[in-house]
């Protein structure tokens, strides 16, 4: 591809035509910032400060999706697989029966008791939903 946008170069970027397509200033490896040129894993909260800008001002100003990560593509990749794996983590250690008296109480393992299908039975019988039926088998 083109020379310019190897990581470590020290030629300095065409704002002018990065600004005309401000997707252009994100690549796999990095993001160049469209103030000062600098080239950065991401564009950090911190280094907007320094411009006397923030995020939203910045995405606003160049005219980025206000939901645009201002990091190398690679950098959101392995953000947004973290988040995955943290998410699913969480969710596996999240176990609803120890959270939840009312599930502990009812044995969480068996959603139906054995006393709550007698209850049950009990009712249908006595409502006439259901004939009484031999027992002995
Ligand atoms: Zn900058």
């Amino acid at each position: 591809m083109r020379k310019e946008t190897t990581p470590g170069s020290s030629s300095p970027p065409d704002l002018g035509v990065l600004r005309e397509d401000p997707r252009r200033a994100i690549d796999e490896d990095g993001i160049f910032c469209l103030i000062c040129g600098g080239r950065f894993r991401q564009l950090t909260n911190t280094h907007l400060a320094s411009h006397g800008i923030t995020s939203g001002d910045y995405k606003e100003r160049f005219g980025y999706n206000p939901g645009r990560a201002l990091m190398a593509f690679a950098l959101r990749r392995a953000y947004a697989e973290r988040a995955i794996r943290v998410g699913l983590a969480a969710h596996i250690r999240l176990r609803p029966v120890v959270n939840e008296p009312e599930l502990r109480r009812r044995g969480g393992v068996r959603p139906i008791a054995l006393e709550e299908r007698l209850t049950r039975r009990d009712l249908q019988l006595k409502t006439g939903l259901r004939r009484p039926q031999l027992v002995a088998e």
